[in-house]
Parts: structure tokens; C-alpha cells; sequence
């Protein structure tokens, strides 16, 4: 076997990778012709390339890595579990430590009445597994008709075919046969983009109301659940109007309607509690996790299940279950980082320290010519573009151009700042320090500013009439 390392030139891992890599959400041919940018390690928040970039992670990968990259304790938590017992799974009857304690751990920490956890591989199995739970649980209530979910357009659920047609993204739903019947997407509560003249109180309540127009046209006996994240995360980090979620939260009270949170972002102390749940005020019988479940150290997710739906599936056999569903590698990482979150007071530090800080330091980004608002909640924030603040305008060119022109802009200053359409996102490692946000956004404010020369330049600074 030819060996691979680290230490090879940064075009050949590129030629490897591209010969033979086929990259998620990627246009292939494309990127090989470019080159993929190779990530060789990581510490803390930096993350170093095969050229010796080190790269502020912005991102904390994909939204994940809560705690910070290198830390050794995972690694060695690991060693330990699989020298003990690599793998078992957990049908048949059986069961294992990791399982039973990390199930024991993550139930202390969620919402009272929320017990019960059924482990995935992923957020898009967790959620493939709560498309099966609501609609199990009304059939064993004897309403198996009451089979249909409420999305919202431009939520992002994962990427299975189950999870995908959760999700609200027209350009997944455009390939491979997606939504699957049965799932129903409302407008998003995106004030920036789609609230025209009213104000984000109108705007909010009056999104929050089409939930309930969709339950009336589909007959409340047909529904069984309405499913979001507290806060949008890949659609843009959309912070709903105050007047939302207490809205949303009535109608699936009145109808009857169970109420899907999808935690995967905002589980784990990403908005300042555990849950994002607990931040926006909501009681939802499901949380869908993963991502900062493990710090994305190793791959895992799961339902967290509320007791009432626990008590009425638990009556019935559930065919239903992955072979990876509590790993015990996966589960002892998993633990660990519970350790760790809880023991260095992570979460409190987001809401005293990371949190403020981010929000006073980004806010400072508000007077910049291309920046139309700052749109932050706990440690997730979008920055939406526009060449003109006061009319909330949208570029003339098509969405994600200059925002692509930004990203790039950004990784040539060493930051890793995504892009969605024409907004910047922001939502780094939980365990940043103040004067890491400082570079955060020093870094942040130096690509605007390339960006905007970059634009003028090119004409680009033009709103769309
Ligand atoms: C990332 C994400 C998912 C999918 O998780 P995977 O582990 O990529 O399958 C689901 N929901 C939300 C809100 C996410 O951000």
C-alpha cells in the first residue's frame, strides 16, 4: 500500500484527492481543476493547511466542533473504548455502557420531560428517525392518517432523502426525486430578505400565522408534526422575529401538533443554554441532535424523545434502527465531551463572555459600506450583503457572488467565514477567547473591505431593480 502523509506537496494530495475523491455539496470537476485546499491539523481555533496557513475556523467545522480542535482527552477516551470494545450494537436485546451513559448524560441535560434517546449515526439519520417517530406514534394512537409534516422553505434538516425532503432547499429538492410525499414547506421567518414593509414583529407573527393556515388547509387530523431549528443555521442564520416562536409554539398547542426542534446547531451551547429550545422559549416533544453532541470528534446524533411520545412508542414494536445507533466509540467521545462542556463551564462561557464579545466586536462591522446588519444569536451570526443598507437590497447579480467573492477574500486573510447566498457566517468554536474574536473580526473586516474594492471594480455594486 502506497503511503500518504502529510508531509507530501500540497499539488500532489490535490491530484490524489481529485483522481479518485468525490467531494459532498461540490461541483467535482471544477474543484479539481482548482485544487482543494488540504487541512493538515487544528488546535484550539486555528486549523493549519498543507501550505502552513494557520486558518481561524470561523465555522468550527460544519457548526461543530464546540470544544475546540486537539484536545487530547477525546483521543485518548477513544484509544480506551476500543481496546475495550470497538463495537456492539445495541438491537437484540442488548446493550452497553457507553450507550446507557450517554443516553443517562444527554436526558440530565435536556428539558425537563425529555428523557428518552434514540441514537443515529448523523443529524440527517436522527431526523430520517423522526419522520418514523411522529408518524408511529399517531398510528399507534390509532390516527394513522395524522401522517403529515410542516417544514419550512430554506430550513436545512440533512441530506438523506428523508431528511433532505425535510429541509427546505430547492436546489437539493431539484436532484433525486425529493420532497417524498407527505411534507409540507412554509416560508421562512427571514425579515432581511422577505419583510418587505412590515415591521419584524408584523412580519414574525404573520410568518409564525402561515403555519396554521397550512394545518386548516390540510385538516388538522392530517398533520403530525412541525419541524425547525430554533434558529436557521445553513439557511443563513436566520434569527426569527421576537414575536415567532411563541406564535408557533400556540398553534401546534391548539392543534395538537408535535413540535420537532432540530438542535443539531443550536444543541450543545451554541445559543447560550444547552438547548436553543431553552433560548427561544419553546417546548418541542423531539430534538433532533448531533454536531456539538460529540464536537464532531466522532460521528453521532439521535432523537432526544419527550415522555409522553416515548410512552406511546415504547407500547409497539419500533422497526426502526441503525447499525451504528449508540457506537460505543462514538458514544464514550461523546461522553467526554459532555465532560468537558459541563466541567470548564463552556456553555457559561458563551453566555457571560464568547457570546457578548462576538455580538459588541461584529457590531462594529454594522458601518461598513457592503454590511446591511448584524443578525447574531449566542454564538451563530450572518452578516447579509447589500449595496444599499436603508432598502434592504439585493445585488443586481445572481444571489452568492459577491458573498463568494467575500469567502475567498476572507480565506486569503487566513479566516474561514462561509458564505450563504449574499449573507457572511459566523459561529466558531464555543471555547474562543475575546482576543480571538478580536482577530476573528479584524480578519473579517480586512476582506470586506478587499471585497468591496473587488466589487467596485468589477461594476458589481449595482442593486437589483
Ligand atoms: C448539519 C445539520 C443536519 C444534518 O446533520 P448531518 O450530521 O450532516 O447529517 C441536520 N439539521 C441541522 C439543523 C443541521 O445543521
Amino acid at each position: 500500500m502506497s503511503v500518504i502523509s502529510n508531509h507530501m506537496p500540497t499539488a500532489e494530495l490535490q491530484a490524489l484527492d481529485a483522481a479518485h475523491h468525490m467531494h459532498p455539496f461540490s461541483e467535482n470537476h471544477a474543484l479539481a481543476e482548482r485544487g482543494a485546499r488540504v487541512i493538515t491539523r487544528a488546535e484550539g481555533v486555528y486549523l493549519t493547511d498543507s501550505d502552513g496557513n494557520q486558518i481561524l475556523d470561523g465555522m468550527a467545522g460544519l457548526w461543530c466542533v464546540n470544544i475546540g480542535y486537539g484536545r487530547h482527552e477525546m483521543a485518548e477516551v477513544a484509544a480506551r473504548q476500543m481496546k475495550e470494545l470497538p463495537y456492539y450494537n445495541t438491537f437484540f436485546m442488548t446493550t452497553h455502557v457507553p450507550a446507557i451513559a450517554l443516553a443517562q448524560e444527554v436526558a440530565k441535560l435536556a428539558p425537563e420531560g425529555m428523557n428518552q434517546i434514540f441514537f443515529a449515526g448523523s443529524g440527517s439519520e436522527a431526523n430520517d428517525t423522526n419522520i418514523r417517530l411522529v408518524r408511529t406514534y399517531w398510528a399507534v394512537k390509532g390516527k394513522p392518517e395524522k401522517s403529515h409534516i410542516i417544514s419550512r422553505k430554506n430550513a436545512y434538516h440533512g441530506s438523506s432523502v428523508g431528511s433532505g425532503s425535510l429541509g427546505g432547499m430547492a436546489y437539493m429538492h431539484a436532484q433525486g426525486g425529493m420532497p417524498i410525499p407527505g411534507i409540507h414547506h412554509i416560508n421562512q421567518p427571514d425579515w432581511w430578505t422577505e419583510g418587505g414593509d412590515m415591521t419584524r414583529e408584523e412580519f414574525g407573527l404573520s410568518r409564525a400565522k402561515e403555519l396554521e393556515e397550512k394545518i386548516l388547509e390540510l385538516g388538522e387530523e392530517n398533520v403530525a408534526a412541525f419541524i425547525a431549528e430554533p434558529v436557521q443555521g445553513a439557511g443563513g442564520v436566520i434569527v426569527p422575529p421576537e414575536t415567532y416562536w411563541p406564535e408557533i409554539q400556540r398553534i401546534c398547542d391548539k392543534y395538537e401538533i408535535l413540535l420537532i426542534a432540530d438542535e443539531v446547531i443550536c444543541g450543545f451551547g451554541r445559543t447560550g443554554n444547552w438547548f436553543g429550545s431553552e433560548t427561544m422559549g419553546i417546548r418541542p416533544h423531539i430534538m433532533t441532535i448531533a454536531k456539538g453532541l460529540s464536537s464532531g470528534y466522532q460521528p453521532i446524533g439521535g432523537s432526544i424523545v419527550c415522555d409522553e411520545v416515548a410512552e406511546v412508542i415504547g407500547s409497539t414494536e419500533f422497526n426502526h434502527g441503525y447499525t451504528y445507533s449508540g457506537h460505543p466509540v462514538a458514544a464514550a467521545v461523546a461522553l467526554e465531551n459532555l465532560r468537558i462542556l459541563q466541567e470548564e463551564n463552556i456553555v457559561e462561557h458563551v453566555r457571560d463572555v464568547a457570546a457578548p464579545a462576538l455580538k459588541a466586536k461584529l457590531e462594529t462591522l454594522a458601518d461598513h459600506p457592503l454590511v446591511g446588519e448584524v443578525s447574531i444569536k449566542g454564538m451563530m451570526a450572518s452578516l447579509p450583503l447589500t449595496p444599499h443598507k436603508e432598502s434592504r437590497a439585493k445585488f443586481a447579480v445572481d444571489s452568492g457572488t459577491i458573498g463568494l467573492i467575500c469567502r475567498d477574500r476572507c480565506f486569503a486573510n487566513n479566516l474561514v467565514m462561509r458564505h450563504v447566498g449574499e449573507r457572511m457566517i459566523v459561529s466558531p468554536p464555543l471555547i474562543i477567547t475575546e482576543d480571538d474574536i478580536s482577530t476573528l473580526v479584524a480578519r473579517a473586516r480586512k476582506a470586506l473591505d478587499e471585497t468591496y474594492v473587488e466589487v467596485k471594480q468589477q461594476g458589481l455594486l449595482k442593486a437589483a431593480s
